[in-house]
């Protein structure tokens, strides 16, 4: 078996697309070989050999000893050194090279093949004994750290008294002799270690460094940075042997890192640092301040030292042609590692670079338009969820931070304002002009005012999907959740936190993309939406076949959602709008009510409120189809539960305090989760439903008769687990239907459909699609009861359950495929087996998580719903799902 791959000096064995034999580094440098760029000669253990180098016991087989001295030979012969040469030696670099790079997680040894022989030679050939014997202690160093696993504190101890001795205070100014003396210094203590001499054998050398490269693929931090990254134990990681050049052979040698463009705008301009006479770690470790490429940079910086391009134009010049190659041949920004040996340009890797969301989008539409590569492939290089990061005021990077807790990443955006413990008081000091976060130990509907109002919103308690985020993310407000280490005392108006104290009044910033809470203002960066980004968008709809709806219900969002790009309603959650100030009372005079004669004469006064409303969404929505949910929370949200309450809401609502104390103590559940809502409402109180159907219907009836674009009602049904709620449900939606179209004297095409948001629903679909024409996947509920965990309670434990690979995900972030999907997966088989035309959507927090999204296309559902704020990114996962 072939385990030895060589490249440079005309010989290339591998390429690019060999990443998972060869390693990413080990495949392009194969690939800048047989391009002709100039790339050290070298060899790559592929990582076959690693995977058998663990089955066979951490040992060596012959056939590879054999076919790595050959690939030494050829290293030699295209350098004329040989290795281990007391003359004029070869020196190599070990590195590795994982399929997908690991940084930092894995060891590299340079100057390897010094020994005391041969720095003589590398100081008689190269004519600079400095040069080599601060090579030699180098490889020492890093060779008795990476591979013998000695403290490299001592060797770190020996130079600082050899500086200190000298008066000296940089490496820099250090000679040969202290070099030489050094390395004396170094091969004692390494000797005292280990009970034996460093290793002078330069093939001990190099196994030694062979095995140490394996070896380093089973470290516990390796093993870590993978179960982080999704990256298989089993691919192992592949060696490469490559000939040293020196960056650190005088004024004419460099060392440097760049990248073809900008990683965090984005622009077309080459962007990287370079050190001159220095290695390559010197650049990496931040001991030396690097120097900029480009003079327009260095300018820009208002640096003195020169730039590359300034102090060595030739090389820059070449250098400047290999960037423009490699981009053209990849087709992608590169990230580039290079060294000038005495005026020579050597390429040591390429590999496409990371970026920031912004600089991500800009490449990629900029390098469509250069015809670099198409609109899908433009489509497919932008992350969807980072998009995220563009859509909001984030914080300037630049900008300090003074974090005081972390909560969850709730709803993103950064905002910042004065601490407000209570909605009201939100409401009040925003209308007065100031900025306000509101901050709760939990929201609930009736502080919606206040949330409104807000800038933020933070919360000591609450998941993902708890009210506070999903609101925030609804209105487009930041917000950070299920903030633990805060001790809110809302009545003193104090909260605690890491044994500060803020007031009511105290300024502070929440950072709803990562979760961080800040004292005081942190300054922030607006979104840009036209240009590139709506370039994008409009690639993405073309290629795309799920359709994209929001969940909407004030005009203020149904806006917005359009303004991203929504294609209609896909939940309409109507229990917002029963908490309105104005409907207030009649809400409770209607749960208060002792009969329903007492309800219905309640209900006539919500009803044109409600008509209201939804003539406004449907002509905000004109002609897209709007999905309307009827009453869905049990009826005790709506009353009051703290003491000082009840006699302001009685007397609101026209009763006596312990009549209203009474009704409140009967509606009370131990779960209402479980409890007394959705359609169990509609089946126990239908004349509820029956307002709501005739708000809607005289609704869209007005706005056909007005507009003529006919608005498309979707009356859905929520947690309906059995087909006779349904029919029950549909018979009073029909029926008031044909009633007002009767009185109008005009129809209106609708449908009416049910959420599946419960595993019986799910298995029973085929029965439910009897009656409902469509189903919206309520995937909220539908985790919440199909892994039994409460969508509200949850965070305290899940981060330890996705810690420990139980779930891979946040399952309310991003959609349990395995077993929730299956739940929808079995709905959708029997629903269309019923109804083959069943409409089919999605609802809950998922239908904007792209991984989500990617699954909703892989089962053929027809649309997705999400919040105003990520229907962009919805837009894009659904057309990188189409790809
Ligand atoms: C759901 O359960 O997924 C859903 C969309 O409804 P809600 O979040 O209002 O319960
Ligand atoms: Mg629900």
């Amino acid at each position: 078996t072939q385990y030895v791959y060589r490249f440079g000096g005309g010989v290339s064995e591998g390429k690019a697309g060999d990443k998972n034999l060869l390693g990413g580094k080990g495949a392009n440098l194969a690939e800048m070989a047989s391009i002709g760029l100039p790339v050290p000669p070298g060899l790559t253990i592929s990582t076959e050999m690693c995977i058998r180098y663990y089955e066979e016991g951490e040992r060596f087989p012959d056939e590879l000893r054999q076919q790595v001295a050959a690939g030494i030979a050829h290293i030699e012969g295209v350098t004329g050194k040989k290795f281990g040469d007391a003359s004029d030696p070869l020196l190599v670099s070990v590195r590795s090279g994982a399929r997908v790079s690991m940084p930092g997680m894995m060891d590299t040894v340079l100057n390897l093949g010094l020994n005391d022989q041969t720095v003589e030679g590398l100081a008689a050939a190269s004519g600079d004994a400095r040069f080599a014997w601060d090579s030699y202690r180098r490889f020492i160093q890093m060779y008795s750290d990476v591979v013998l696993g000695v403290d490299h504190y001592l060797f770190e101890e020996a130079l600082e008294i050899r500086k200190e001795d000298k008066g000296l205070l940089l490496d820099t100014e250090l000679a040969a002799e202290d070099w030489q003396a050094l390395v004396g210094v170094y091969k004692k203590k390494v000797e005292e270690a280990l009970g034996h001499p460093f290793p002078q054998d330069v093939n001990d050398q190099l196994w030694g460094a062979v095995g140490a490269v394996f070896g380093s693929w089973q470290s516990e931090r390796a093993k870590v940075y993978r179960r982080i990254n999704d990256i298989s134990d089993a691919w192992g990681t592949a060696v490469n042997v490559q000939a040293m050049v020196f960056g650190n052979m005088g004024d004419t040698s460099a060392t440097g890192v760049a990248f073809t463009r900008d990683p965090s705008k984005g622009d077309r301009a080459y962007y990287g640092e370079f050190l001159i006479n220095a290695q390559g770690e010197d650049v990496v470790a931040g001991i030396r301040t690097p120097q900029y490429l480009t003079k327009a940079a260095r300018e820009a910086a208002g640096a003195k030292p020169l730039s590359m391009e300034e102090a060595m134009p030739d090389v820059y010049a070449e250098l400047a042609r290999v960037f423009d190659l490699l981009e053209t041949h990849y087709r992608d920004m590169q990230d580039i590692e290079f060294t000038v040996q005495q005026g020579k340009l050597w390429m040591l890797q390429t590999r496409s670079g990371k970026r920031t969301a912004k600089a991500a989008l800009k490449i990629a539409i900029d390098m469509a338009n250069e015809g670099l590569i198409t609109e899908e492939e433009a489509i497919a290089r932008v992350d969807p969820a980072a998009l995220d990061q563009l859509l909001h005021p984030t914080l300037d990077p630049a900008a300090q931070r003074d974090v005081i807790a972390k909560g969850l990443p709730a709803s993103p955006g950064a905002a910042s304002g004065v601490v407000v413990f209570d909605a009201d008081h939100a409401e009040k000091r925003a209308a007065a002009g100031e900025d306000v976060i509101l901050v709760r130990v939990e929201t609930s509907p009736e502080d919606i005012h206040g949330m409104h109002a807000a800038r933020g919103i933070l919360t000591a308690r609450g998941g993902m999907t708890s009210h506070a985020a999903v609101v925030a993310r609804g209105m487009g407000r930041p917000c950070v959740s299920g903030a633990g280490s805060l001790a809110i005392d809302g009545k003193a108006g104090v909260m605690r936190v890491a044994g500060r104290e803020v007031r009511e009044g105290d300024v502070i910033t929440i950072d709803g993309a990562s979760g961080e809470v800040m004292m005081g203002r942190v300054p922030t960066v607006q979104p840009e939406l036209a240009g590139d980004f709506g370039t994008l968008m409009v690639w993405a709809d073309k290629v795309r076949r799920l359709k994209v709806r929001a969940n909407a219900e004030t005009p203020l969002d149904a806006r917005t959602a359009r303004d991203f790009g929504a294609e209609g309603i896909g939940l309409c959650r109507t229990e917002h709008m029963f908490f309105d100030a104005n409907r207030i009372t009649a809400v409770r005079q209607m749960i208060l009510a002792e009969d329903e004669a007492g309800r219905r004469a309640a209900l006539d006064r919500l009803l044109p409120e409600q008509r209201k409303d939804f003539t406004e969404l449907f002509d905000i929505m004109a002609g897209l189809p709007v999905t309307i949910r009827l009453l869905d929370p049990p009826l005790h949200e709506f009353l009051p539960h703290e003491e000082e309450e009840f006699a302001e809401v009685a007397a609101a609502a026209g009763v006596a305090v312990d009549v209203l104390k009474r009704r409140a103590a009967e509606l009370h559940e131990v779960n209402p989760m479980l409890g007394h809502r959705g359609c169990r409402l509609g089946v126990t109180y239908p004349e509820i439903y029956e307002m709501q159907a005739r708000a809607i219907f005289e609704a869209a009836v007005d706005v056909a008769e007005k507009s003529g674009a006919a608005p498309l009602p979707e009356v859905m049904v929520p947690l309906v687990a059995t087909r006779r709620e349904l029919e029950l449900m549909k018979a009073v939606i029909d029926r008031t239907a044909e009633a007002v179209f009767a009185e109008k004297g005009r129809r209106v095409d609708y449908l009416v459909g049910t959420m599946i948001e419960l595993p019986r629903a799910a298995l029973m679909a085929g029965e439910i699609a009897e009656v409902g024409a469509f189903f919206s996947f309520g995937t909220n509920d539908l985790t919440q009861t199909a892994l039994g965990v409460s969508r509200d309670d949850a965070s305290r434990f899940l981060t330890s359950y996705v810690e420990q690979g139980i779930y891979p995900k946040d399952p309310f972030v991003s959609l349990d495929v395995e077993g929730v999907g299956e739940l929808i997966s079995i709905a959708k088989e029997r629903g269309r087996k019923t109804r083959a035309d069943l409409k089919l959507g999605i609802c809950g927090e998922h239908g904007g998580d792209p991984a989500s999204i990617a699954f909703c296309q892989a089962t053929g559902l027809d649309y997705v719903s999400c919040s105003p704020y990520r229907v962009p990114i919805a837009r894009l996962a659904a057309a990188q799902a189409a790809l």
